[in-house]
């Protein structure tokens, strides 16, 4: 609700309504009348004076004969009386007493040989008027700056005393500055306060309601200096307007105005401040109406606050900023640094019209109606309050590695950075970190500090719970003749150590190959995937015998499949031994040629028939797989060349 309050002291003073009512007096007093000059600064009451006969005239010389002059409230000078005494006109002097009373005092001093010092405006016509009464014996000053001038250049030389008066309409405030100008003590000064009490109420009162109020009207004529004077003790403390007219009301921007002042120059009527102030309340009554509307749409709307998490639905999208409707009479800003922290990226890439997003009001305008909103605060918010819930539950949580950092890596998860320390990285002590960087990892959440929103997490802890999952599946399912492919760990000189998945077996030297090999390193190597089957299984503990070779391997089944007795086929001498020689048959086999099989006669050393790396032709005399011997022989071929030259020569 509005409130509009008059200043007690607004309108005539005593001495222009004194001035008006003489001159309604002269009017009916003599046939005509003439004002010298307007009688006040007020148009209305001119034009009402006007139309009862009242002219307006510049000088005693436009008079007419025996028209009666009358003298307004601000006085003339001197020499207005002597011409007013010349031509004989009738005069009503209606110059206000305090007015009258500076003319006095002038007038003394100058008698007195006293310079005059005059605090006004020079061109106003009380002014003028008492300038006109001090025989030019005088000067006026317009304020305490001008006055420290004339000390300055004069004080030192003065001869003369110095009397002071003011305008009756002087700014008491420039007054005030103006006595300190002044030198202290100095007895040839004499100062005189002229300024109205009126016009001190007056100002006093529009001081004091301006300080209160949001707007002020002052409402007097353009040219009347109280009223100006008013203007400008009010436009100090409110949004103040200087009208003549209620008309004029109309055309002003009264801002947000609750509490209006109105006052008023000592020459404006009552009526017409009345006037201002209907028109005033009508106008209010109108703007009230209009703010209650402009309050009610207001209160349509959802009320938004700093800090405030709200949903808003993505309405537009430029290169900078996504545009958000948040169910306000705002308009919603997500600048392009809280949507994405990637600068290759624009706001199209990370939402899309009709999106709806948790946001974070930080910033208000409703001057502008606009808000900035946060996107990466809320993310991050649930990131943490997931972080939070993924540690009660022992969640594995998976994030990229952003940073390597002094003691860890630091792993980015839905908003939040958490420190992985190398120790949790499951990497071997002293091992680069760098590798992690970028890469995905899963991870678990060991400490978090919520006031801090600081969390620490662990791959290592995932990696182990893996391998011991891992470890009690393969348990619960393994079985003797089972198949894995598994990465070669380690190799020891008696067998190769495998990883079948989080769990390792061991291949016996003897089972990595079906020839007598010395080291595994012969048949694998560290890394390599092979095939592997389970061969014997110690639950109790924790121990798995692996197989590697195959039976289709076997070089003995592929002997038995491939060779009979009595086949002529070549072999390679392997080995010798007293009682003969090994030759092997295929990769794997090795057949012996005894010492009696070596010729067809009797040899006393193996060693002079075949020597180590010889090619020989031999015949399958004997097979014995059960105990894996095969017996060759050399002669049996001799017998068979004789046997075959003795038929030829009977022939
Ligand atoms: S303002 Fe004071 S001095 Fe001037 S006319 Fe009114 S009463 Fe007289």
């Amino acid at each position: 609700m509005y409130t509009i309050t008059v200043a007690k002291s607004a309108g005539f003073c005593f001495g222009v309504d004194r001035a008006v009512k003489m001159t309604y007096e002269a009017l009916d007093n003599y046939k005509s009348v003439a004002t010298l000059g307007p009688i006040i600064h007020n148009k209305n009451v001119v034009d009402d004076l006007t139309k009862r006969g009242a002219r307006i005239v510049d000088s005693v010389s436009e008079l007419e004969d025996g028209e009666c002059a009358v003298i307004r409230s601000h006085g003339v000078s001197r020499t207005v009386y002597d011409e007013l005494s010349k031509y004989k006109n009738p005069y009503v002097d209606a110059t206000c007493p305090f007015v009258a009373k500076i003319h006095r005092i002038v007038e003394e001093n100058t008698k007195n040989g006293n310079f005059v010092l005059i605090a006004g405006d020079k061109n106003h016509p009380e002014v003028a008027a008492i300038v006109g009464h001090c025989e030019d014996n005088c000067l006026v000053f317009e304020d305490d700056v001008i006055l420290k001038k004339f000390f300055k250049k004069n004080y030192e030389n003065l001869r003369k005393r110095l009397a002071i008066v003011a305008q009756t309409t002087y700014n008491i405030l420039v007054w005030d500055k103006c006595m300190d100008v002044l030198p202290k003590d100095d007895p040839n000064i004499i100062v005189y306060d002229t300024i109205c009490h009126a016009t001190q109420v007056r100002q006093s009162d529009a001081d004091e309601l301006s300080r209160k109020s949001d707007l002020m009207i002052i409402v007097g004529g353009r040219h009347s200096s109280n009223t100006v004077k008013l203007f400008d003790v009010c436009k100090k403390n409110c949004r103040s307007y200087h009208i003549e007219t209620s008309d004029e009301l109309y055309t002003l921007d009264l801002g947000n105005a609750r509490k209006i002042g109105i006052t008023a120059g000592a020459s404006t009527p009552a009526h017409i401040i009345k006037e201002v102030e209907i028109t005033m309340a009508e106008i209010m009554d109108n703007f009230e109406e209009d703010i209650n509307f402009e309050e009610a749409l207001d209160q349509s709307f959802k009320k938004i606050h700093t800090g405030e998490k709200v949903k808003g639905i993505v309405a537009a999208l430029n290169n900078t900023e996504a545009i958000v409707d948040v169910g306000t009479k705002h308009t919603g800003y997500i600048p392009l640094s809280e949507l994405t922290d990637d600068p290759t990226k624009k706001p199209a890439d990370v939402v899309s019209v009709g999106d709806e997003i948790d946001l974070i009001v930080t910033k208000i305008n409703d001057q502008e109606g606009i808000v900035t909103l946060y996107k990466k605060k809320v993310d991050e918010q649930k990131g943490f309050e997931e972080i939070i819930k993924a540690k009660e539950e022992e969640t594995v949580l998976e994030g990229t590695v952003q940073n390597v950092v002094k003691g860890g890596v630091i792993v980015a998860y839905a908003g939040v950075r958490v420190f992985i320390p190398a120790s949790q990285s499951g990497l071997p002590r002293n091992a680069e970190m760098d590798v992690l960087l970028k890469t995905k990892v899963r991870f678990v959440i060991l400490e978090v500090t919520e006031n801090r929103r600081r969390a620490v997490g662990s791959i290592k802890a995932v990696q182990k719970a893996e391998k011991d999952a891992a470890k009690e599946k393969f348990w619960e399912t393994a079985e003797v003749g089972a198949t894995f492919k598994g990465e070669v760990k380690s190799l020891t000189s008696y067998g190769a150590f495998v990883d079948l998945g989080g769990i390792d077996g061991m291949v016996h030297i003897s089972e990595l190959s079906w020839k007598r090999i010395k080291h595994p390193s012969e048949v694998v190597k560290v890394g390599d995937f092979v095939e592997v089957y389970i061969k014997e299984l110690d639950k109790d503990n924790n121990r798995i015998s692996l197989g590697y070779k195959k039976t289709e391997d076997n070089p003995w089944e592929k002997f038995k499949a491939n060779y009979n007795v009595g086949d002529v086929i070549p072999v390679k001498v392997v080995s010798i031994t007293p009682f003969g020689a090994f030759a092997q048959i295929i990769d794997g086999v090795d057949g012996l040629i005894h010492i009696s099989q070596l010729a067809d006669k009797r040899v006393e050393n193996v060693k002079d028939i075949v020597s180590i790396g010889d090619e020989v032709q031999v015949k399958i005399i004997d097979i014995d797989i059960e105990n894996k011997r095969i017996s060759i022989s050399m002669r049996a071929l001799l017998e068979n060349e004789e046997s075959e030259a003795s038929v030829e020569d009977a022939e």
